[in-house]
C-alpha cells in the first residue's frame, strides 16, 4: 500500500497532536487509483468502516480496506473522521475485489458503485430522515399456482433452504407465469427475514411490476435506478445498511448496493442487452449477479422466454439448473405470427405500413382492442439527404448521420446528443431547401397512422417522448386504462408489459435488427422480435403478430414464424463453435481512442505487434471501430479470443503492462463484449 502523504513531510511532527497507539489502516477511496492508501488512527478499525481522509487539498470519504497498513506509519497522515456505525458488509468488499479483477478496473471505481453517496452517512451533514417502511403487511393476493409453477417454485425453495449457491434458468414463453413463480420464492425468503434483489433491464418495466408486487405482498419494495433523486437514494442506502430493505427492485446498478443478507437474486429478462454497462466500468450485471450470489451462498434465478446462448450453454453443461414452464398461463394462446413479404406487398411511396398490416389495424380498432407498432428507431427519419448532391447530414463529432426529430424540430445525434437545425440550403451544392428525410422513425409512422385512422388515439413511446420515469409510469397507466388505441414505440415498450386488450403487434421493419457486424445480430434480433410479439394476446383474446420483411426466408424469420427457438439456437450455436465465439470461447475487446487519428492507429498497430505469441489466444484486428469517430474521439479496436478454459485477464495484464498506452490515449477493456461499435 502507498502512504498518503504527498510531500513526504513528517506528519508526526510537533504540530500534529501525537497519537499514542497509532494503528495503521489502508483506506480504499472511490477513485480510479491502483491502490488503497495507508493512514493512521488511534485504534484498530475493521474492514468496511466508513472514514473521512485528507487527500491533497480535498477531504474524501473512503472505506477501510484492510485493518493494517504496510507503509511506515511515520509517513502516514491521520484519518479525519471515523463513522463507527457504518460498515460495508464483508461480502461487499469481496465483491469489489472480484469485480475489479474480472473487469480489470480499479477497486475504487467499484467502491463508487457499492457506496455511491457516502455523505448519506455523515451525521453532521445528514438531512432529517423520513421513515421508510418496507415491511411486509401480510400477503394480500396469493395466487394458486398451477402444477407446473408449483413444482418449479418448489425447486427454487429447496435451493433456498439448502443455503448453498445455485443458479437456475427459469425459462418459459412470455406470459407463462414466471413472475408468479419467483414471487412465490420471494415470499419464502421474506418469511425467513432474508433479502431479495430483483433486477429488471429498464426503468420502464418497474411501473407494472411494482403494481403487481404491491397487490401480492401489500408493500412497496425499495427501488433503485438512474432516474432517482439523490435524496431518495441516500435514504435507501441508509435503510440498506441498517438492514431495513427486505426487497429491492432495480436496474443493473442495484446489484452493487451493500446488502448484508442477500439470499435470492432474480435477473428478469436475463438475455437483455441493458444488463451490459458499456461506459465507465464495463460489466454485465447478469454475470456479476451470479458471482454476487455465489459470494453470499445465495440462489440466483435467471428468467427469460428467450435465454441467451451463454445461459443455454451453461444449462446444457449442468452449471445452471433448468426450470421450464411449458405454456402460457390460464390457457392463453401464443399469438399467431404472420410474415408480410414486402416484395409481394410493396408499400406506397413514403409510407411504411403495408396493406395487410393496415387492414389488421382497422379490424383491431373495430373490435375495440389495442395495437402496438414496433420500430426500433427514435425520431422521424434516420437520415437527412440533400436532393441536389446526395450529401448526408452528419454529426460533427461522430461518424454517424444526424437523426431528424420532427416533433422537437431538430436534428439529433443519438450517440453524443449534439443537436442542430435543418440548414435552409446545402453547404456543399448550395441548393435551396434541398434536404429530404429518408427512412422511417417512429414519429413518421405516427404521422402515417393518424392520417389513415384519424379517429384513433395514438401514443408515441420512446425515450424522447417520455422524459422521466414519472412520464413513463403515466403513459403505461393510460394504456392500461384504454386511453390509447395504438401505441407506436421503440424497444422501450418491447419487454415485460402486460396489456390485456393488446391483440395486435405490427413489426414495421423486421429486417432492421438483422444487419450489422455484431456476432450476436441474429440472436438479438430473435430475442427482441420474440419479446415484442409476446405483448400480443396475453389474456383470453387471441393475439396476432405481423412482421414486415424483405427476407421471409431468413432463419430468424422462420424461427419466429414457427415459434421454434430450439432449432434456430442450435444452428446459431454451431456457427459460433466454428468461430470459437461465445458461448464456446471467450472474447475481450480493446478500444483505443483519442483526438489524434494517426496516434490512435499507431498505438493500435503497436499493441498488435507486441501481442505475445501464445497457443492460448489469438488476436483479431486491429481495425478502425465500426463507429470510427465518437464524441470527437477516433477509435480503433482489437479483439482477443481465447478458448473457454483460458481467462483473458492474466494475458491482457502481462501484455498491456509491456505496452502501456501513452497518456493522451484512452484504452478501454471490455471483457465479454456485447456491443462491437
Ligand atoms: P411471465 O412472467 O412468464 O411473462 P406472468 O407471471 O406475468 O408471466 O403471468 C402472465 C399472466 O398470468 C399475468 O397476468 C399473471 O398475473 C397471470 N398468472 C400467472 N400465474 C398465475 C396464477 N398461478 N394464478 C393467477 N394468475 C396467474
Ligand atoms: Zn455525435
Amino acid at each position: 500500500m502507498i502512504p498518503y502523504n504527498e510531500k513526504n513531510e513528517s506528519i508526526m511532527g510537533s504540530k500534529q497532536s501525537v497519537v499514542k497507539m497509532p494503528a495503521q489502516v489502508s483506506v480504499l477511496l472511490p477513485l480510479p487509483l491502483k491502490e488503497a492508501f495507508d493512514y493512521i488512527w488511534n485504534e484498530r478499525l475493521s474492514p468496511g468502516t466508513l472514514v473521512k481522509v485528507p487527500f491533497g487539498t480535498r477531504k474524501l470519504y473512503g472505506v477501510v480496506w484492510e485493518g493494517k497498513g504496510t507503509y511506515p506509519s511515520k509517513k502516514c497522515k491521520p484519518l479525519l473522521e471515523v463513522f463507527e456505525s457504518v460498515r460495508l458488509p464483508e461480502v461487499s468488499l469481496k465483491f469489489i475485489e472480484w469485480v475489479s479483477n474480472y473487469t480489470m478496473t480499479h477497486p475504487g471505481q467499484i467502491l463508487k458503485m457499492v457506496l455511491p453517496l457516502p455523505e448519506a452517512f455523515d451525521t453532521k451533514r445528514r438531512a432529517p430522515l423520513n421513515s421508510l417502511n418496507f415491511t411486509p403487511k401480510g400477503i394480500l393476493q396469493k395466487p394458486q399456482l398451477s402444477l407446473d409453477q408449483w413444482a418449479t417454485a418448489e425447486d427454487i425453495k429447496r435451493s433456498l433452504e439448502s443455503e448453498t449457491f445455485h443458479t437456475f434458468l427459469l425459462e418459459g414463453v412470455t406470459g407463462s407465469g414466471k413472475t408468479e413463480v419467483y414471487f412465490d420464492a420471494i415470499d419464502h425468503v421474506l418469511s425467513k427475514g432474508e433479502q431479495v434483489l430483483v433486477m429488471l433491464p429498464e426503468i420502464a418495466l418497474t411501473a407494472q411490476w411494482l403494481q403487481r408486487f404491491e397487490a401480492r405482498f401489500g408493500f412497496h419494495p425499495a427501488t433503485w435506478h438512474s432516474d432517482m433523486k439523490k435524496s431518495e437514494k441516500k435514504q435507501i442506502l441508509r435503510a440498506i445498511l441498517q438492514g431495513q430493505v427486505p426487497v429491492m427492485v432495480g436496474t443493473r446498478s442495484a446489484l452493487f448496493l451493500p446488502f448484508s443478507n442477500l439470499k435470492l437474486l432474480i435477473v428478469d429478462e436475463e438475455h437483455d442487452g441493458s444488463y451490459k454497462q458499456e461506459e465507465g466500468v464495463i460489466y454485465n450485471a447478469r454475470d456479476m449477479a451470479i458471482v454476487r450470489a455465489r459470494l453470499s451462498k445465495a440462489t440466483c434465478v435467471l428468467a427469460s422466454a428467450t435465454p441467451s446462448l451463454e445461459t443455454e450453454e451453461n444449462t446444457r453443461i449442468g452449471k445452471y439448473r433448468q426450470l421450464h414452464l411449458m405454456d402460457r398461463y390460464g390457457g392463453a394462446h401464443m399469438p399467431e405470427v404472420q410474415l408480410i413479404d414486402l416484395r409481394k406487398y410493396p408499400r406506397a411511396k413514403q409510407t411504411w405500413l403495408s396493406q395487410p398490416l393496415r387492414k389488421a389495424l382497422e379490424t383491431t380498432m373495430s373490435r375495440g382492442e389495442q395495437a402496438m407498432l414496433f420500430l426500433n428507431r427514435r425520431g422521424y427519419a434516420p437520415l437527412v439527404i440533400c436532393q441536389g448532391c446526395g450529401d448526408r447530414l452528419m454529426c460533427p463529432h461522430c461518424s454517424l448521420p444526424l437523426v431528424y426529430h420532427k416533433f422537437h424540430k431538430q436534428l439529433l445525434c443519438h450517440h453524443c446528443g449534439t443537436t442542430g437545425f435543418l440548414p435552409p440550403s446545402c453547404p456543399k451544392c448550395h441548393a435551396e431547401e434541398s434536404y429530404c428525410a429518408h427512412g422511417p422513425g417512429i414519429e413518421r409512422v405516427y404521422e402515417e397512422v393518424t392520417a389513415f385512422l384519424p379517429e384513433v388515439r395514438c401514443a408515441l413511446l420512446s425515450s424522447d417522448h417520455m422524459s422521466d420515469s414519472q412520464a413513463i409510469f403515466e403513459q403505461i397507466k393510460a394504456i392500461q386504462d384504454h386511453k390509447v388505441d395504438i401505441l407506436i414505440g421503440t424497444q422501450i415498450m418491447a419487454k415485460g408489459h402486460h396489456f390485456p386488450l393488446l391483440t395486435l403487434v405490427g413489426i414495421v421493419d423486421g429486417d432492421a435488427t438483422l444487419s450489422g457486424s455484431d456476432l450476436r445480430a441474429s440472436e438479438k434480433a430473435f430475442q427482441l422480435l420474440h419479446q415484442v410479439s409476446g405483448r400480443s394476446g396475453r389474456e383470453k383474446r387471441k393475439g396476432q403478430v405481423f412482421i414486415q420483411t424483405h427476407l421471409p426466408e431468413h432463419p430468424v424469420m422462420r424461427a419466429l414464424l414457427d415459434q421454434d427457438r430450439r432449432e434456430f439456437f442450435s444452428l446459431e450455436s454451431e456457427q459460433r463453435l466454428i468461430h470459437g465465439f461465445p458461448p464456446h470461447g471467450r472474447l475481450a475487446a480493446l478500444i483505443i481512442s483519442g483526438k489524434n487519428r494517426e496516434e490512435v492507429e499507431k498505438f493500435a498497430r503497436r499493441l498488435a505487434r507486441t501481442f505475445p505469441l501464445t497457443q492460448k489466444a489469438d488476436l483479431l484486428g486491429p481495425a478502425p471501430a465500426p463507429i470510427p469517430l465518437l464524441r470527437g474521439q477516433y477509435r480503433w479496436r482489437l479483439l482477443l479470443r481465447t478458448t473457454k478454459e483460458v481467462a483473458p485477464q492474466p494475458l491482457l495484464k502481462k501484455w498491456l503492462s509491456q505496452t502501456p498506452p501513452p497518456r493522451f490515449l484512452k484504452l478501454q477493456i471490455d471483457i465479454d463484449p456485447y456491443s462491437f461499435y
